[in-house]
């Protein structure tokens, strides 16, 4: 009896530790809703990402200061599991109340995290900008599929590497982005969290609205190489 109970035990501690030993996903015990067993923030906290924007919350020309998107070279793309993530030698930057913020890394989501009216886009961009301080503000873009295809995403897509794996991008017109969405044209400017563990809070976020073109086998590459990324949306501050 006593050897069955220290097997039982032994058995049971293996478990525990392979549920903290094993990272987020978007489904079963260590999808969004179990997401508090890697941080308490996510489950706990008060202003988490994504929610719901009521579409006549969008206000124009409602911006950082100095938004600055430069075309980028040499830059890493990674295939890390649950996203496609671009950094390293990114050129972009943005300014909140006298602080700069640099574009540290881009990655993205399918379908998108963010809902507009309770209606979610195909694909979300969020590039992810950090100060000295690491205080983080993230960019949202929407993509929704359409036949024009959106040439920003060619060498991303041309280029996604296998699981783990990195690769370095020669040139990536970043520059497009923000002229895409008119250097921000209209957002959705809130205090929120990152969407994935650890679920830190105050994030400054700028959700852009309206959606960008993205084409259909550009899409269809994306979101085989990342599946479904996307957290359902959190109940929004004070509501
Ligand atoms: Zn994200």
């Amino acid at each position: 009896m006593k050897l069955f109970l220290t097997f039982v035990i032994f058995f049971s501690l293996i478990q525990i530790s392979t549920i903290f030993a094993a990272d987020f996903s978007y489904s079963g015990t260590t999808g969004p809703a179990f997401w508090g067993n890697f941080n308490e923030t996510c489950l706990k906290g008060k202003n988490q990402s994504p929610i719901d924007i009521p579409y006549n919350e969008f206000i124009k020309f409602s911006k950082p200061d100095n938004v600055e998107f430069h075309d980028a070279h040499d830059v890493v793309i990674e295939n890390k599991g649950h996203t496609i993530e671009i950094s390293k030698n990114l050129d972009a930057k943005l300014k909140i109340k006298d602080n700069e913020y640099k574009l540290l890394q881009f990655h993205f989501h399918t379908p998108s995290e963010h809902r507009v009216n309770g209606r979610y886009y195909d694909v979300e961009a969020h590039f992810v900008f950090t100060d000295t301080k690491d205080n983080l503000s993230v960019i949202g873009v929407f993509y929704d599929v359409s036949d024009r295809r959106n040439r920003f995403f060619d060498p991303i897509i041309y280029n996604i590497p296998d699981e783990n794996v990195k690769k370095t991008i020669e040139f990536i017109k970043l520059s497009s982005v923000i002229e895409d969405i008119n250097w921000m044209n209209s957002t959705y400017n809130y205090f929120g969290s990152l969407t994935t563990p650890p679920c830190s809070e105050g994030v400054i976020w700028w959700v852009s609205y309206p959606v960008q073109p993205i084409g259909k086998n550009q899409y269809l590459k994306l979101r085989d190489a990342m599946g479904f990324n996307s957290r359902y949306t959190q109940v929004r501050n004070g509501e």
